[in-house]
């Protein structure tokens, strides 16, 4: 706990003066962001980090393998469906990324099988994009079985948004864009899915 109380203490000394007033204006003026980023709980992959973002700026969900669950209005607890609502119907965002990512846990735990300790949630939230397993390709072995299974899984994502309706609508009237980025943390280079594949943004 020290080590969070004295990060931040060095917010507040080396940070706050010159953010102060951005935060001040965002207060008086409450948030207006124009991107909602839904991204994975990795500790690694900070939206706000990997697109140099400051307050104010980024609308993010974040869960376990940054997935999208399909349109689903039930009485379930629909976290990241929630979070859509607000930041489409209520923000008027003007795009939604998904940022996927290497190494990530989500995945390995739904093509390896989930750890023991993971089974009474992560395993059923993962099974939102079992569908993927199916096209991972014969000769594919050990890690691209993963890196498959990680930008397929974004594209799955975008599919997903699709079923909502006011998501649909909005993108149908030119008023909400949808992108998909994958986050390789060992080269710390983000790729754009552009088409058929992931390419580079720079
Ligand atoms: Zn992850």
């Amino acid at each position: 706990m020290d080590r969070l109380i004295a990060g931040h203490l060095r917010f507040r000394t080396e940070t706050w003066p010159s953010a102060r007033a951005r935060y001040e204006d965002l207060a008086q003026k409450g948030q207006a962001p124009e991107t909602l980023v839904v991204g994975c709980s990795d500790s690694r992959v900070d939206p706000q980090t990997v697109f140099g973002a400051g307050p104010g700026e980024l609308f993010v969900v974040r869960n376990v393998a940054g997935l999208i669950p399909p349109y689903r209005p039930d009485a379930g607890y629909h976290g990241t469906s929630a979070a859509l609502e607000y930041g489409v119907r209520v923000l008027k965002v003007a795009r939604i990324v998904v940022l996927g990512h290497a190494q990530c846990g989500g995945v390995q735990a739904m093509v390896q099988g989930a750890p023991r300790e993971a089974r009474d949630f992560v395993k059923p939230w993962m099974e939102i994009a079992e569908t993927v397993l199916a096209s991972i390709p014969a000769q594919a072995q050990g890690d691209e079985r993963l890196h498959h299974c990680e930008m397929e899984i974004v594209r799955l994502s975008l599919a997903n948004l699709a079923t909502f309706p006011w998501i649909a609508d909005a993108v149908a009237a030119g008023r909400l864009m949808l992108a998909g980025f994958r986050f390789d943390i060992r080269t710390g280079i983000l790729m754009r899915l552009q088409g058929d594949g992931f390419v580079p943004v720079a």
